[in-house]
């Protein structure tokens, strides 16, 4: 559904994607994990034809999104970084603009945003101004938004940053709700937890780069199935196990103060690039 060859980006001097590849399946909830200044907003910015690639080329259902911009951006809805509704405008008036901008005739925008503002539980604030929703309502409307137009495709970039624990959960749930509708999702994310509840597949992005690209049953089962954390003035050092009772047995041996725990997905990023995603 989604395929990506050998995309670089260069901004003057700063190589922000140095040849990624990737492939995206109908239907799938794809992951593109990594810290900040990766190269995530860039190769999605690509994807949506919001500016082109220095080398490579972005195919959305067999549309070249340079060669085909307007057989490409009909197949996909993007929900951006930063929120970018009209806060002067109501709920209603927002998405109906979007659907007016797809040439949706006007009796199907107003049955769409009857039935959206019910999927996102907003039914009740049809009528209220952007300016006066919180900032997890405001995300939903920017999901519903980018709905509107039914694609195949939703590009998420980063659309849980800055929100408190609820409301990440929520949005989570409603973007499987989405997934298991049919449409194929590729978010952008820094948080790890994100990935790792949500997608079928990540990928982690480092530096322009892609370092892996799987599971995150099968990126977490690379290093181990158990994790100690050992602190010693200062800094801690993570240790991997596959049992618990390995671990135990080398915790048994240090006196340092440490903790046992579970394999994630940021002991997985650590492990091949060394560094951590916060
Ligand atoms: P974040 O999580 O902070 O949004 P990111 O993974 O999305 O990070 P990008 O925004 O794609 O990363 O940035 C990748 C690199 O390209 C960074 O070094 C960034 O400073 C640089 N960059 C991005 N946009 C521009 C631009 N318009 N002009 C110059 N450099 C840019």
């Amino acid at each position: 559904m989604i395929e990506i060859h050998k995309l670089v980006k260069h901004y003057r001097k700063t190589k922000a994607l140095k040849g990624v590849d990737l492939k995206v399946n109908r239907g799938e909830l794809f992951a593109y994990l990594g810290p900040n200044g990766a190269g995530k907003t860039t190769t999605i910015r690509i994807m949506t034809g919001l500016t082109r690639a220095t080398v490579g080329k972005v195919l959305l259902g067999g549309c070249d999104v340079t060669k085909e911009p307007r057989a490409a951006k009909k197949q996909f809805g993007f929900v951006p970084q930063h929120i970018n509704l009209d806060s002067e405008l109501t709920v209603s008036e927002n998405l109906l603009v979007h659907g007016l901008l797809h040439q949706m005739p006007r009796r199907a925008i107003s049955q769409r945003i009857e039935e959206l503002l019910d999927y996102i539980d907003l039914g009740d604030k049809a009528d209220t101004l952007i300016k006066e929703l919180s900032g997890g309502m405001k995300r939903r409307v920017m999901i519903a938004r980018a709905l509107m137009h039914s694609p195949q495709m939703l590009f998420l970039d980063e659309p849980t940053v800055g929100l408190d624990p609820n409301i990440r959960r929520r949005i989570w749930a409603l973007i499987k709700t989405i997934q298991q509708g049919g449409v194929t999702v590729f978010l952008t994310t820094h948080y790890i937890e994100e990935a790792e509840f949500l997608a079928a597949r990540v990928a982690f992005i480092d530096l322009g780069s892609i370092v892996a690209l799987d599971t995150p049953q099968n990126l977490m089962a690379g290093i181990g199935n158990w994790a100690i954390d050992e602190f010693q003035s200062n800094h801690m050092r993570s240790f991997y196990f596959q049992t618990q009772e390995e671990a135990k047995k080398w915790a048994a041996t240090h006196k340092n103060g440490f903790t046992l725990r579970r394999v994630n997905l940021e002991d997985a990023f650590l492990a091949l690039t060394g560094k951590k995603i916060k």
